[in-house]
């Protein structure tokens, strides 16, 4: 597994305590230069099932299997997917999930971003420095915050679609427009773009913990405020958990909190 996470293609990061700006991949090798300075052993692996074993908790990976005391579930989130004809078969050839990288490939072009939330702004707000016009679709009015939605209407090549949402992704070998859809009025119209980027939540990586641990109705595993799940010594924290607050500096404070648990 690679480490970094959701921001690890992020081209600043915001909301962090840091001296200077920072992107995502830097931030991610600073925390991986830490930890290993710190002692930590770093398994490059993904891990396919925690277990409740006696006397320890277990671990899986494809090669081997880790026995604990405690394990820190902090699997995060995957992109939640737009789920509508040709998004699959044009990922890659204009769909994308990652302004950083694949931004350049819309120098001046059309691009479409779904989604209404701080992520899908943050990410419109680095692809209207690269792309000629940025054309945020989201269901409802905003729910970024007030910065980001300021920062945006101020930028003269975004422009916000509210109240719609993308039925489709259209094109034979790239992508070459998006099916949009009046969720009010049911009406329907194609608007021509190269690019088409979904910042649309995460569905939670929690498939690996035991049935002891409780999930809410969308996955998100529930633990009490120490961060402890329903299993013996597996605690979880980060995008993963309900309730999380959606920041690095969260994520940040509550693994230092189930560190300190730890260590008693
Ligand atoms: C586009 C975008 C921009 C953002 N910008 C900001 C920002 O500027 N500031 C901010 O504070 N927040 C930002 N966020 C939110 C922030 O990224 C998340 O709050 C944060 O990443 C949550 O961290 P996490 O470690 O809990 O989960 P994740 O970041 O999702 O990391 C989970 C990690 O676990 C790994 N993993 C998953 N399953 C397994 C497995 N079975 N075995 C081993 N490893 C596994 C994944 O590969 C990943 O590396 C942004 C989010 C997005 C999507």
């Amino acid at each position: 597994m690679m480490f970094g996470g959701q921001v690890a293609t992020v081209a600043s990061v915001e909301g962090m305590p840091l001296a200077q700006p920072c992107s995502g991949v830097d931030l991610a090798t600073a925390m991986v230069e830490a930890l290993r300075a710190g002692g930590a052993t770093l398994v490059t692996e993904a891990a396919t099932a925690v277990t409740e074993g006696v006397p320890a908790l277990q671990v899986a990976t494809a090669t081997q299997v880790l026995r604990a005391k405690s394990v820190v579930v902090a699997t995060g989130c995957r992109p939640r997917l737009l789920d509508v004809p040709g998004e699959a078969a044009l990922r890659g050839h204009g769909v994308s999930h990652c302004a950083t990288c694949d931004g350049p490939l819309f120098r001046g072009e059309e691009v479409v971003v779904a989604g209404g939330g701080d992520a899908a702004l943050q990410e419109a707000l680095t692809l209207a420095q690269m792309c000629g016009r940025v054309s945020i679709v989201a269901r409802f009015r905003p729910r970024a915050r007030r910065a980001y939605v300021q920062q945006a209407t101020a930028t003269s090549n975004i422009r916000f679609i509210w109240d719609s949402t993308i039925d489709a992704v259209l094109g034979e070998d790239h992508v070459t427009g998006v099916w949009l859809r009046d969720v009010k009025t049911g009406e329907t119209s194609d608007l021509a773009c190269a690019g088409v980027f979904a910042y649309l939540g995460g569905i939670p990586n929690s498939e690996i913990l035991p049935s002891s641990v409780a999930r809410d109705e969308a996955g998100f595993v529930v633990t009490d405020l120490a961060f402890r799940t329903g299993a013996n010594g597996v605690y979880a924290i980060g995008a993963v958990r309900a309730g999380y607050c959606g920041e690095l500096v969260s994520a940040a404070g509550e693994a230092a909190a189930v560190a300190r648990t730890i260590a008693g």
